[in-house]
């Protein structure tokens, strides 16, 4: 038996923040903002494994109206969806993610962010994948207005 859960989510470009994706920094004049340190890649993969294992939403977890996750390093929200995800007896088995984004290009931090996801998920590398694509100067990505992450993930019982 395996179990599959889909993530999505998305952050505004703005100004005097930081550009985090996947838990890692990617040097940019803008950021995302958001509550936590915005960071779209995490978000998705966190409800991605959620969905998977049939525990709600992020929101339900880490709410911006909670002033812990103020700042939040995501990836250390990853390890606790993680923790709980396992909490339920179940284990990651890949995780595959699209990132959304019109600029700056994500390909040379490619490898960071799958080192940095695969980590925190307990996962080799090869079974996290991360992939790039842009808006193609359409909608809210294309514009450059902000970033959106895809991501699935499946577990399976440990
Ligand atoms: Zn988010």
């Amino acid at each position: 038996m395996s179990l599959v859960g889909i993530g999505y989510d998305s952050h505004r470009l703005a100004g005097a923040r930081r550009l985090i994706i996947g838990g890692v920094e990617i040097p940019h004049e803008r950021g995302l903002e958001g509550h936590s340190d915005a960071d779209v890649l995490a978000h998705a993969v966190i409800d991605a494994l959620l969905g998977a294992a049939g525990l709600g939403d992020i929101g339900s977890h880490f709410p911006d109206s909670d002033e812990r996750w103020r700042d939040a390093d995501s990836i250390e929200l990853l390890e606790v969806a993680v923790a709980m995800v396992r909490g339920e007896g179940l284990e990651p088995v890949n995780v595959d993610c699209t990132v959304l984004m019109e600029e700056p290009k994500l390909s040379p931090h490619r490898q960071a962010i799958r080192a940095r996801l695969a980590h925190a998920l307990g996962l080799r590398e090869q079974r996290v994948n991360v992939k790039a694509s842009t808006g193609e100067r359409i909608g809210f990505v294309g514009r450059g207005e902000g970033v959106a992450a895809l991501a699935v993930a499946s577990l399976e019982p440990r």
